[in-house]
Order: C-alpha cells, then sequence, then structure tokens
C-alpha cells in the first residue's frame, strides 16, 4: 500500500504564497490544531462561544491582511484554514475583520479609524454587521425596513435586524438603514450597548452553532453624527463591502470541503468492514475522488479569482460582484455534494459530533445560505450573462 497523500491541496495552490505567507499559514495551522479543533466540538454542541480565544487569535496578527501587504490568496487561504478548523470560528473572524473593520477601513473617518480601529484589531472591542431584517433577506437591497431621521446633532434610529452573527456580545456594529427624509441608504458603526438597543440570541440552530446570531429591535436609538459612516448614500456602497466578504465565503466553501476531505479520507483507510479498510472498496475510492475533485475545482477558481483581485487592487479596480457570485455559488454547491460524501464515508459515526463529519456537514448549510444564497448569486451571474433579470 502506497503512503496516503497530504491533504486536498492536490495542484499545489499554496506554492504561490510568498514565503512569509507560507510560514504565518504554517503557525496559523499550528495555533488551530492546539487552540480550536480539540475544542471545537464541545464549544458546537454547547452552542456557546469561546470569548477567552479572542486575544489569542488577535496575537496572531491577522487583522485586514491586505492593509499589512499580504496577498488576496493568503487572505482567503486563512479563511480556508480557519473553516477547516472550525467553521464558526471562522465566521466570528470574518464578520468581524471583513466586514466590520474592513468597513472601518473603507468608510470610517480619521477620527473614526484613530477611535475604534486598535481596539477591534486587537479583538478587545468585537463587531459584527446588521443588514439582514425579518422580513427582508435576499430582497433587503430595494426594500430596508430599519430607518433613520436626523433630530439635531444625532440620528433617531428605530427597525429590527434578524440573523446577526456575534450580535449578542458585540461591541459596536456596522449598521444599515434608510434615511426617512431622503431615502437614501445610511451606514453607523451604531454602539451595540446604546439605550434603545435589544438584542435577543437566535435559539436552535443546526448550524453555526458556536456562532451567536441575534434578533435585534432598536427603539428610538440616539446615534451620534460622529459614527456615522461618510460618504454612503447608496446600495451599491453596501456592495462594495460584500464583494469581498463574498469572495471569503466562498473560501470557506473551500475549508469545509478540505475538512471533508481531511475527516473521510482519514476514516476510509482506519474502518475496517469485511475484514479490510472500507477505503479499499472502488465505491469509496470514488466517492473520495469526487470530494477531492470539487475541493481542488473550487480551490483553483478562487486561486485565480485572487489573482484577479490583485490585478484589481493594483491597477484597474475592475473586479465586478458576478465575478463573486459565480465563485459563491459554484464553490458552496460543489460544497455541499462533498460534505454529505463524508457524512455518508463515515456511516453512523457520520450522524454524531463526536466525529468531525456531522459538524462539517450542518455548518455548510450556513454557507450555502448566508452572504447571498445560492440561488440569488446564481441569479446574480445569469444577469450577467443574459442581461435579463430574473428577481426584481
Ligand atoms: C447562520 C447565519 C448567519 C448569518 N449572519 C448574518 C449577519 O451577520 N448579518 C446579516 O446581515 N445577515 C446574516 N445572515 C442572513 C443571510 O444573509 C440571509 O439568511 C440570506 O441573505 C437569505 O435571506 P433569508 O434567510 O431571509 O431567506 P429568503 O430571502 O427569505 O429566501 C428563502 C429562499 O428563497 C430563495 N429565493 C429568494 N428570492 C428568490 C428569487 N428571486 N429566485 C429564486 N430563489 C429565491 C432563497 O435563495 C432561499 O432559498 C445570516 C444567516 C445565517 C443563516
Amino acid at each position: 500500500m502506497s503512503a496516503p497523500h497530504a491533504g486536498a491541496d492536490f495542484y499545489h495552490v499554496e506554492a504561490w504564497l510568498a514565503e512569509h505567507e507560507r510560514s504565518k499559514l504554517a503557525e496559523l495551522r499550528e495555533f488551530l490544531a492546539r487552540e480550536v479543533l480539540p475544542h471545537a466540538s464541545r464549544w458546537w454542541d454547547a452552542a456557546s462561544f469561546p470569548v477567552d480565544l479572542l486575544p489569542k487569535l488577535a496575537a496572531l496578527g491577522l487583522s485586514a491582511p491586505i492593509q499589512q501587504g499580504y496577498s488576496p490568496l493568503f487572505q482567503g487561504l486563512v479563511i480556508a484554514e480557519l473553516t477547516r478548523a472550525d467553521t464558526s470560528i471562522a465566521t466570528f473572524f470574518m464578520v468581524h475583520h471583513d466586514l466590520y473593520v474592513e468597513a472601518l477601513h473603507q468608510f470610517g473617518t480619521p477620527e473614526q479609524q484613530q477611535r475604534l480601529l486598535g481596539p477591534a484589531q486587537a479583538l478587545e472591542e468585537t463587531g459584527a454587521f446588521a443588514l439582514t431584517e425579518p422580513e427582508h433577506g435576499s430582497d433587503i437591497s430595494a426594500r430596508m425596513e430599519t430607518t433613520v431621521r436626523r433630530d439635531g446633532d444625532d440620528w433617531i434610529l428605530n427597525g429590527r435586524k434578524r440573523w446577526i452573527g456575534n450580535g449578542t456580545f458585540c461591541d459596536r456594529m456596522v449598521l444599515w438603514c434608510t434615511d426617512e427624509s431622503t431615502g437614501e441608504v445610511r451606514g453607523f458603526f451604531l454602539d451595540a450597548n446604546a439605550p434603545g438597543v435589544t438584542r435577543t440570541r437566535i435559539e436552535n440552530k443546526i448550524a453555526l452553532r458556536t456562532v451567536q446570531n441575534a434578533d435585534l429591535v432598536f427603539q428610538d436609538v440616539r446615534v451620534p453624527e460622529s459614527d456615522r459612516m461618510q460618504g454612503v448614500a447608496s446600495f451599491n456602497d453596501v456592495k462594495r463591502l460584500l464583494l469581498g466578504s463574498r469572495i471569503m465565503v466562498a473560501w470557506q466553501a473551500v475549508g469545509q470541503q478540505l475538512a471533508a476531505f481531511d475527516v473521510a479520507s482519514a476514516y476510509a483507510r482506519e474502518r475496517e468492514q469485511f475484514g479490510r479498510p472500507i477505503g479499499a472498496n472502488q465505491l469509496v475510492q470514488g466517492q473520495l475522488v469526487q470530494i477531492l475533485g470539487n475541493a481542488v475545482s473550487s480551490m483553483s477558481m478562487l486561486a485565480q479569482l485572487a489573482h484577479l483581485q490583485r490585478m484589481s487592487l493594483d491597477h484597474d479596480g475592475s473586479l465586478e460582484m458576478p465575478q463573486a457570485a459565480l465563485a459563491k455559488s459554484f464553490t458552496s454547491a460543489r460544497m455541499r455534494e462533498s460534505v454529505a460524501l463524508a457524512r455518508s464515508i463515515l456511516g453512523g459515526n457520520g450522524i454524531v459530533t463526536d466525529y468531525r463529519a456531522a459538524k462539517i456537514f450542518a455548518d455548510a448549510e450556513a454557507i450555502f445560505t448566508y452572504e447571498g444564497s445560492f440561488e440569488v448569486n446564481t441569479l446574480i451571474v445569469g444577469r450577467d450573462i443574459t442581461g435579463i433579470s430574473a428577481f426584481k
């Protein structure tokens, strides 16, 4: 029997990283193996977020990698690697860094950056991103019901948000709403503890149980003008942030598949039935190869997208939402197939969280739906290639 291949990066995408990025990724891997992987199922089962992990995560120095001079490929591989260890921790990290901290970089005034960036990068203050509403998910771009109105030097905020990750404990959130008088989109770095903000944890989730998602109610919340994002007027500004985070969610779909391959290939070599490893069966080998092919095609697609991101950042800003949407819809469909195959390879043990496959399988459902569902991202690409919108 020949030695098994080391992992699902079969086409050596990581080899394109610079030397310092490879060693940083190795440091992250070592950290995740020690601090996250051994505990992740326990956190998930208890639906509790490990706040003690935050100073250790911050010490890795991985906030806003592009601003620190790292490549988009490195940024994506960090999210894939975090997801490979635990999808919930990766989601916390993405919401905080790729949405909240990134919004501070893109829309923060020098004063807001001075006041808020330091504590956010050190994870002394945590952030959330509040866009979705109870009645508006896929159609939020056209129908946001949360409103603000100007009142002297302040704004008065009313409305509701749903599904907000980190929402139960965050210190601040990027809050999107509609200006009552102009109908324009407004954004705020809202103090999550302001009077009039009510936060309720969403219970009984079957995915991302470690992530604390909240229902939020805002009743006459007084928000100072100094917390308003400058230069935000339409949903196109929200999309500027979502373009980057959508690509990161596609990298999560890669991480899920790397994890599915890790778990299923190890189990197939160890588990014996009919007097030999189940991996000796042609059908099981076929399933493992399907997972591998899905993971490799997803990862290769995203490596090329990272190249486009690099060119877009350096030259022409040409990267557009349909390119991110294709990556999200394609990789999340491949992911759904891969995690189901992995779960099946573990047989009955694929049903309990003591073995990792069940958790990977369940967490994939959140990735399939958030950051624009599979269907909506597919329709964004459909509109781009036909010139005809299938949705309003
Ligand atoms: C675990 C989790 C974490 C999340 N975190 C956040 C967060 O931190 N911040 C935040 O703002 N939001 C967050 N979300 C919300 C997420 O972005 C929405 O769930 C998503 O946009 C879908 O909206 P919805 O759930 O209201 O579904 P709906 O929009 O009601 O859609 C229901 C179904 O109908 C389909 N559908 C809708 N319209 C069409 C159409 N025109 N054609 C075809 N199919 C269609 C959808 O694809 C979906 O399958 C999170 C969600 C989850 C599950």
